[in-house]
Order: structure tokens, then sequence, then C-alpha cells
């Protein structure tokens, strides 16, 4: 029987948007009425039973909800553990993303926004706001660093193909970091008409909180059907890979407040947590500001932000969303990290004995499996945050 530290109510930040002393608002003035009618309004717009009907019913027969809870009978068995995939590989764009954007395309529009802009590392977040805004006739701008335009291609295309502009971030490392500077520029330009769909539990509050109940849908659909598998709603672990950690967030959710259930989550090591090429932010990350909330980011002592390396463009990100930084530091949730060339091996390993090729993101949630000392007992939920497809570049390469 494991004992977590459950005294807090993990699922709710402070009114300023604080979990434990991570969080807040850390935005220019331009910005600050923007952000409070968001703050003011999110929770009441979420939960108007319209809205939540117009949610749900996309949820449904848009995205593809919900997805499967699959037993992964031979992985289980080379483990030692009952080993559930919670399949959001499966949803339409093929990863999570899409349950937040679905979600924040309807805020937008109730708050009267008609243009939205996004950042993108993997493209993902890019594709699913590209689809959503296609969908509701919104116009739609893209922010991605030039690196990950080259490493992400297919995804590019399939951002124009849906009528998004795509705007390359030319600064910095040129990746997830550089976008996201370059879309909060674009929004101080136009605070009024436009809306900032931001992707991960990342960012300025009520972001980090808004994300993680629209992705919460992911841990509401396991404790179902895992009832309906196994008798019981709770697994004794859930695994899930962190960027920013909104699939991590949305599968974590419902079980945060419950203490028998372990929270693992796996960051990108890079080519090893000390190697100078990484993106395991808890283990070399310090208290910090970035992109308008106080986390944990990887910087150096005079707090410039260190430039983060992952072989996955959507783990390749120098901070953590303010929930994590709280589940890292109150030790809720145990961090931990895989490097690039396990992350490769795992991909490998997964399709080939269960048939489903995951994203380089998701890799890195199956890497840690073999060394958590399974027992026979347990019972873990991976979240399958995306497939495969846009990697198949990189996949490529060692074939
Ligand atoms: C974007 C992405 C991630 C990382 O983002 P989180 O906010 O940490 O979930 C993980 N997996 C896939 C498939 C992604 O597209």
């Amino acid at each position: 029987m494991n004992l977590f530290n459950v005294d807090e109510n993990y699922q709710n930040p402070t009114i300023e948007g604080y979990y434990g002393d991570f969080g807040g608002a850390y935005i220019p003035e331009m910005l600050y009425s923007n952000v409070e009618t968001l703050k003011k309004q999110y929770l009441q717009i979420m939960y108007d039973p319209i809205f939540q009907a117009e949610f749900q019913y996309l949820l449904k027969d848009y995205v593809g909800r919900p997805t499967p809870l699959f037993l992964a009978e031979r992985l289980s068995k080379e483990i030692g553990a009952t080993i559930y995939l919670k399949r959001e590989d499966l949803c339409h764009t093929g990863a999570h993303k899409i349950n937040n954007t679905v979600g924040q395309i309807i805020l937008a529009q109730r708050l009267g926004k008609k243009k939205i802009i996004a950042e993108t590392g993997a493209g993902q977040h890019g594709v699913a706001t590209a689809t959503v805004c296609a969908l509701k006739g919104m116009e739609c701008v893209i922010y991605m660093g030039e690196k990950d335009i080259e490493r992400q291609a297919p995804n590019v295309a399939r951002m124009k193909m849906l009528g998004a502009t795509v705007i390359p971030a030319k600064s910095g490392s040129k990746t997830l970091k550089d976008a996201t500077n370059e879309a909060i520029r674009a929004w101080i330009n136009e605070p009024n008409e436009t809306h900032y769909i931001i992707g991960s539990v990342v960012g300025p509050h009520p972001y980090p909180d808004m994300v993680a109940r629209f992705q919460s849908v992911i841990s509401e659909e396991i404790r179902k059907q895992l009832k309906d598998k196994t008798g019981s709603e709770l697994p004794t672990h859930v695994l899930a890979c962190v960027g920013g950690g909104s699939n991590a967030a949305g599968a974590f959710y419902h079980f945060l407040n419950e203490p028998t259930v372990q929270i693992v989550a796996v960051e990108a090591a890079g080519h090893g947590v000390h190697s100078g090429l990484s993106a395991a932010t808890t283990q070399l990350g310090t208290p910090g500001i970035l992109h308008g909330s106080k986390s944990i980011v990887m910087q150096t002592s005079d707090g410039q932000v260190v430039e983060p390396h992952s072989i996955s463009a959507g783990l390749d990100y120098p901070g953590i969303g303010p929930l994590h930084a709280f589940l890292y530091e109150s030790k809720r949730g145990i961090f931990l990290s895989a490097t690039d060339e396990e992350a490769l091996a795992s991909a490998f390993h997964l399709s080939k004995i269960e048939g489903i090729i995951p994203a380089l993101e998701t890799a890195h949630a199956f890497s840690v499996l073999p060394k958590m000392n399974l027992k026979a007992s347990d019972v873990v939920v991976v979240c399958l945050s995306g497939r495969g497809d846009k990697d198949l570049a990189t996949y490529m390469e060692y074939l």
C-alpha cells in the first residue's frame, strides 16, 4: 500500500492561480485586461450547460471520444504487471492536443474573438488548432520554431492545407520556447481581437487550470473504463510523458487526490540528464518565471533560459507547467526521465510487440516501465499521448 502525500487538493490552484509556490500570472501590462477577463470568466463559460453540450458533442463526434483503454497483453507479460494504454493517439489529428483546442475555440467564440494564434513545437498543437479553426471558420496564425518546421514538415503541410498561416520563429534555439515568445509578442500587438490558444498546462493563470480541465476528460474516461474492465476505478500507477505537461495533467487529474494512485511523470533526458543536451526540467531546473508563470525552469544562475534538447519536438521545452512543479516539489508525483536513445528503442519495441507506432514524445513514457520494479498485482495506465506518423522521418533514420 502506497501512502502518497495527498493532504492537499492538487486539482485546484488558488484564486490567483497558484499550486503551492508555483503558477500565477506574470504578464506585460498590455495583456492585463485580456487575461483578467479570461480569469474572471473561464469557469463560468466552461461549465455553462450550453458550452458543455457543444464541447461534449464535438469530443464525441469530431474528436472520436471516448478513446479506448487498451490492455497491452504482450507488454504486460514482458513487464510483469497489467498495463493499459489510454489511446489518445486515436483522437482526430493523432494526439491529445485537440481536446484542449476544441474547448478553447468554443471559449474564444464566447469571448467574441475573431482570430486565433498559437505556438507549436512538434506541430501537433498547431495542427489541432488549425483544424478547429477550419471547423469554426476562424482566422488562424501559428508560430513555430524554424528548426521544428524542418523536423516536422508533414505537420507544417497539414497546417497550411487547413488554411493556417505558419510563421517561423528564428531566434534562440528556433524551437518551442522561441515560438512561444513570438506568439506572446503577437498577442500583445492585438490583444482584444485575438485569443491565444496555449497548447499545454503552461502560461499565465488561468491557462494551466483551463487546459488541465479540458484535458481531464482523459482521466475521467480512464476511471469509467477501468471500472468496467477490472471492477476498480483506480490503477496503482498512472504514467505520462511531460513536455509542458498537458497529456500528463489530463491523465493524472482525477487521480490527483487519490492517495493510492502513484503519479509518474517522464521527462526527456536528451543525450543524458547531465550531458548539457537535455530537457529534464525538474532535474536541472530551479524556480523561475517563464512564459507568464512561476515554475521550475532550466536557467543559468543569472536567470538566462538554458536551451533544452530532446529528440522529440514536443518535449523540447525548458519549463514545466506549475501544477507539475508542485507535484514534483511536494513529492505527490515521481519524476523520471528517458534519453533520446531509450525513447527511440521504446518506440521501435512498442511498434513490434503491440502494433502501435507511438509518437516520440509518448515513447519516453514507455521507456521507464522496465525500471519501475512493478509487481504482478500492479495495474498501470500509460497515456499513449499520440501516434508516430509525424515522427516517421526520424524513425526512418534508424530503420
Ligand atoms: C505535444 C505533445 C506532447 C507534449 O505536450 P504535453 O503538454 O506535455 O502533453 C506529448 N505527446 C504528444 C503526442 C504531443 O503531441
